[in-house]
């Protein structure tokens, strides 16, 4: 760990240059989920119980570096007031005089939220200038914005390395989870990697099978996968291009000792609807005018007796379309014990991933996992053992 986490700072009278990642909903100017506000108060609040001043730099939408004011920050202020319990001023700029002055004029215990960073092209150019004038306004920079630090940008990157630096408390938490799931994990590890396609996680699949015991493929992925080993997918969901890299994946697993395990049973149906009528056939049996949707009770078990014997588990991707009911059973039961496992001591678990968490959410399992990431690409690029410019900065 080359990081240094913002409770070992001394804050007292310091200004904390804060990147948070509050890109949350807003419909009508009011923010309909308060979820990203929520994950940054910890670090908010112990910037002022410590006697310092909080000067947060985010990014809003995409306005591609220029000035568009449907991406401005501003309609976010009464929601921050509100999770943070005190005033937070808002400053149309993250740079220069009027940044510079709003820094000044704060009142002790108040919070400064700096308009969009990505109103300046230098932004996404992780652009030195930028950087060095975003410096000025603090006198630490601490990054809260684990799922902004899959991108060198200014405010991410380069501004880093201008300023002592530190990891805010959600950053850590984050960190500390990751690393513990896939860093320097308790053996044995397994992973679950479900999800529509082979091709967009591919990277992760060739890290994983490096570093874990036990690799679970669901989802339309496995599809690919048994399609590769010739066997009939039907109308399935599944990449038949994909099928010399499902066997290079497989005999990766081979090579390095990761057993793999593809669905034994599946849930088969005619069509792509909720409620469709389904049966259970194994692996092999999925009839010409049918495709896979879930895996069956065969393949869920199979998946218990390897958290059985796991001390880790790393979760991205649902194991069938759980958007449809009951398409979703696989995946509610396999999670469901997962999350019984991590309550009673005997197993880490920590998943992420859009779908995945709410596949986890809606099968009730999510609030027992040891951690979930909400993160989107910057979980995805960390679980595929890329370096995060973000986090690398740090240090
Ligand atoms: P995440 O967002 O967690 O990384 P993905 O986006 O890769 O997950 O995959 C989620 C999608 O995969 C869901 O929309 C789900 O319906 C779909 N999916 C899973 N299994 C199947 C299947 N057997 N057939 C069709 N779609 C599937
Ligand atoms: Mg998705």
């Amino acid at each position: 760990m080359a990081w240094t986490p913002l409770t070992d700072l001394e804050l007292g009278g310091k200004r904390v240059l804060t990147r948070v990642d509050i890109n949350v909903p807003v419909e009508d100017g009011r923010v309909t989920d308060i979820t990203r506000i929520d994950r940054i108060v910890p670090t908010v609040k112990h910037i002022l119980a410590a006697g310092g001043t909080p000067i947060l730099l985010a990014h809003f939408g995409r306005p591609k570096g220029k000035v568009v004011p449907e991406m401005s920050l501003q309609p976010l202020v009464p929601a921050l007031e509100d999770a943070f319990g005190t005033g937070v001023v808002f400053v149309a700029d993250c740079r220069g005089p009027s940044a510079e002055a709003a820094v000044g004029a704060l009142s002790s215990g108040q919070v400064l939220l700096c308009e969009n960073t990505r109103f300046h092209a230098g932004e996404e150019k992780n652009d030195a200038d930028l950087a060095a004038e975003m410096a000025k306004l603090g006198d630490i920079y601490c990054n809260d914005a684990f799922s902004a630090a899959h991108r060198a940008h200014a405010s991410t990157e380069a501004l880093a390395r201008l300023l002592p630096n530190c990891a805010g408390k959600l950053m850590e938490a984050e960190l500390t989870a990751l690393e513990a799931a896939l860093g320097t994990p308790k053996r044995p590890v397994m992973a679950v990697v479900g999800g529509a396609k082979v091709s967009t996680k591919l990277d992760l699949l060739g890290n994983l099978v490096e570093k874990v015991d036990a690799l679970v493929i669901g989802g339309g992925m496995a599809n690919t996968f048994l399609a590769a080993q010739g066997l009939d997918v039907g109308k399935s969901l599944a990449e038949h291009d994909m099928t010399d890299t499902a066997k290079e994946i497989a005999a990766k697993a081979a090579s390095t000792g990761c057993e793999l395990l593809l669905p034994r049973d599946v849930v088969v149906a005619r069509e792509f609807a909720a409620n469709a009528p389904h049966e259970v056939v194994t692996a092999e049996d999925c009839p010409a005018d049918a495709m896979i949707l879930d895996a069956g009770p065969d393949a869920v078990a199979h998946i218990k007796q390897v958290i059985d014997r796991s001390a880790t588990l790393i979760w991205n991707g649902p194991l069938g379309a759980f958007e449809l009911t009951p398409f979703d059973a696989a995946t509610n039961a396999a999670a469901a014990y997962a999350a019984e496992k991590t309550a009673a001591g005997d197993l880490i678990s920590v998943a992420g991933g859009g779908d995945t968490v709410a596949a986890l959410n809606q099968a009730g399992a999510a609030e027992h996992f040891t951690y979930i990431s909400t993160a989107g690409g910057a979980f995805l690029e960390w679980m595929e053992g890329k370096t995060l410019p973000g986090v690398a900065a740090l240090g």
